[in-house]
C-alpha cells in the first residue's frame, strides 16, 4: 500500500500520529485488537504500534527514526502473523455466537453485550441459563467448524439488515451503510470486524470457562496457536 501523509502530530520521544488517505490498518475496535506494522517513506522507517479511530479519523500511532512530513508518501506494510491472528480469534468469538443462537439461547436468553478477541478472548451476554452448557456448546462449535460453513460480507441500509439479522446490537448507526456479516444457512450479523473466509480456517475452538457475573454470562473460548 503506499498513502500520502495528510497529517503528523507530534506525541513526544520520536513518536508520532499520522493521518493517511488510505490505509490497509485494521484500527482497534469491535473487539478486535490493532494492527501493528511498518510505514517507510524515502528518508525515515517506522514502527506503527497502534491504530485508533478518533472522531471518525483513523490514526497510525508511529515510532520513527525521523519526523515524517505532510505529505510524504508511505509504504505501509501490516505485521500479517498478528493480523491472522486476531482475524482468527474474531472470527471465532463469531462461531461460539452462532452456535449459541443455533442452540436457542441466542439472543433471548442470552443476549450478546459486548466481546473480546485479543489474547484471552470471551463474550459477555446478559442473562443466565440454569445449567451448565459447555459440551452442548462445544458439540456445536465443533459442528460448524466440521461443515466448513462459508463467511460473505457486504454493506446494506439499517432497514435491510434489520430484516435478516440474528439480532441488533444496541446504537447501531442508522444513517449509513452497515457491514452485514452473514454464515451460510445460519444468519447475518452487523460487524465491522476482519474475518476468516470459512468456519474450517478456524481450525478448532475450545469452549472454556462459563462464567457468571451478576445478571450476565461470560463465555470464555480458546484457538491453538497455529502460526
Ligand atoms: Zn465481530
Amino acid at each position: 500500500m503506499n498513502a500520502l501523509i495528510l497529517e503528523v502530530i507530534p506525541e513526544g520521544e520520536g513518536k508520532y500520529r499520522l493521518l493517511l488517505d488510505q490505509t490497509v490498518f485494521y484500527a482497534m475496535g469491535g473487539g478486535q485488537p490493532t494492527d501493528q506494522g511498518k510505514l517507510t517513506s524515502s528518508n525515515w522507517l517506522g514502527e506503527v504500534y497502534q491504530v485508533i479511530t478518533i472522531d471518525g479519523e483513523l490514526w497510525h500511532y508511529l515510532k520513527s527514526d525521523n519526523a515524517p512530513i505532510n505529505g510524504d508518501v508511505v509504504h505501509g506494510v501490516i505485521d500479517w502473523e498478528r493480523r491472522y491472528k486476531n482475524m482468527r480469534y474474531h472470527t471465532g468469538g463469531h462461531i461460539v455466537d452462532f452456535a449459541l443462537y443455533l442452540l436457542g439461547y441466542s439472543p433471548d436468553r442470552l443476549t450478546p453485550i459486548k466481546a473480546d478477541h485479543g489474547k484471552k478472548p470471551y463474550i459477555v451476554y446478559k442473562g443466565l441459563v440454569d445449567h451448565d452448557i459447555t459440551q452442548e456448546l462445544q458439540n456445536k462449535v465443533d459442528e460448524l467448524i466440521e461443515k466448513d460453513l462459508q463467511f460473505s460480507w457486504d454493506f446494506q441500509s439499517f432497514e435491510d439488515l434489520k430484516k435478516e439479522a440474528i439480532y441488533l446490537q444496541p446504537n447501531l448507526p442508522t444513517n449509513k451503510p452497515l457491514r452485514t456479516l452473514r454464515l451460510e444457512t445460519v444468519g447475518a450479523v452487523a460487524d465491522g470486524g476482519t474475518q476468516l473466509h470459512s468456519t474450517s480456517e478456524a481450525g478448532k475452538i475450545m469452549v472454556g470457562d462459563i462464567d457468571t457475573e451478576e445478571d450476565s454470562t461470560i463465555i470464555h473460548y480458546l484457538l491453538p496457536q497455529q502460526i
